[in-house]
């Protein structure tokens, strides 16, 4: 009998042997385990973490935020509360542009540009069509290549369920909390298409525009009211062969701004091209949103818009409420669908119709 039986000829190695079938499950335990539950905080635990930069906790606090449980929304609640004496020390900046101008690229370099100066970042959004598309926008992070791996930056997608109303408020808090978390630096992203801006306006202390040059025609395409709430308007991608129309984008947009009476602020919105790509101009959008800043400090207008912003969101949030409260009362459910039979049959007129459901309404209040 030979010793080593696979020295002989007769083993060449590298024999492929038949495979076996895999078993369904290798460890029939396996399936009894569960997934481990992520911890559950209390509100002083959540508070305590946001507090100390925790940024887990943070996330975490943040999905209760945009939680549509009661018992979550109420956790959340607390939260905010608690936390607002510690929110409020950041500077807040807009950032709005459509599809493809360049926001991804530029809030990259943006971000990494205000974090060289120290301090943390958070990158917020704004996109009520995001159920609908799933997250567009920042909804993959690699879209921010740089900032996602960047230790002192926050990036979180917009929540996506409710109303561009709810949407916006679940932003709005979660700004509160980055801000008691540390961060001194918040980005709100939104796609420039309209009704966004308004909501991002009223929660950010500079609005920043970011445009293309086009064909000549750009300021059609853009909404009069999206452009007068601009503190800065930006032409993107002014590098290679598009220099030059960039630079006419841009002073077509300063001509146009001339024509609109000069904003609250005393601010008089500026107009730069830059190229995020390549990293050009960044310093000099920079030094203006600065410069703003040092202007509308001194003349009061800072305190004053947070101030409005604040009254604002008050009255938001009892308007979402009394329409949540309203529509999603069982019995106004069912009366609203044959009022509106009604009033498209023309049995019945608009007002007469919704007066008759308040009235309900208010009956069953009492
Ligand atoms: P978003 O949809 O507004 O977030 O736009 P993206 O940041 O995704 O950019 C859209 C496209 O424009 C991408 O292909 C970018 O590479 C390109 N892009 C962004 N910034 C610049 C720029 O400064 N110059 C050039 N040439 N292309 C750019």
């Amino acid at each position: 009998m030979m010793e080593h039986p696979e020295n002989s000829e007769e083993y060449k190695g590298l024999t492929v042997n038949a495979g076996i079938e895999q078993p369904s499950i290798v460890n029939p335990y396996l399936k009894l385990r569960k997934k481990p539950k992520r911890k559950e905080y209390s509100v002083s635990e959540f508070v305590e973490g946001i507090v100390q930069g925790n940024v887990t906790v943070l996330s975490q606090a943040v999905t209760m935020v945009e939680s549509l449980k009661p018992e979550h929304q109420a956790i959340a609640q607390e939260v905010i509360e608690k936390c607002l004496p510690y929110s409020g020390k950041s500077v807040r900046i807009g950032i709005s542009g459509v599809p493809g101008a360049g926001k991804s690229t530029s809030i990259d370099v943006f971000g990494l540009h205000v974090l060289e100066q120290g301090g943390k970042l958070a990158v917020l959004a704004i996109d009520p069509s995001s159920e609908r598309t799933k997250g567009s926008i920042l909804g993959d992070k690699t879209r921010m290549e740089k900032l996602s791996v960047h230790p002192k930056a926050f990036i979180r997608p917009s929540p996506s369920a409710g109303s561009l109303g709810g949407v916006a408020r679940k932003t709005r808090e979660t700004i509160i909390l980055c801000e008691a978390a540390g961060f001194d630096k918040i980005f709100v992203e939104t796609v420039g298409v309209g009704q966004s801006e308004t909501a991002v306006h009223s929660m950010v202390d500079f609005f920043l525009l970011i445009q293309l040059a086009g064909t000549g025609d750009e300021l059609q395409g853009i909404k009069r009211g999206i452009m007068e709430m601009a503190d800065g308007i930006v032409i993107n991608k002014a590098d290679g062969s598009n220099i030059e129309k960039a630079k006419l984008a841009a002073s077509h947009f300063r001509n146009a701004l001339h024509l609109f009476p000069t904003p609250d602020s005393g601010w008089t919105p500026k107009v730069l091209t830059y190229s995020g790509f390549y990293g050009l101009g960044i310093k000099e959008i920079w030094d203006m949103i600065d410069e703003y800043f040092v202007f509308v400090k001194k003349n009061g207008y800072f305190d004053y818009r947070r101030n409005e912003q604040a009254k604002y969101w008050m009255y938001e949030t009892i308007n979402e409420h009394l329409r949540d409260s309203f529509y999603n009362n069982p019995t106004i459910e069912t009366m609203l669908m044959a009022k509106e039979k009604e009033v498209l049959n023309g049995q019945q007129t608009s007002f007469v119709a919704a007066k008759h459901l308040l009235d309900t309404y208010f009956q069953l209040l009492k």
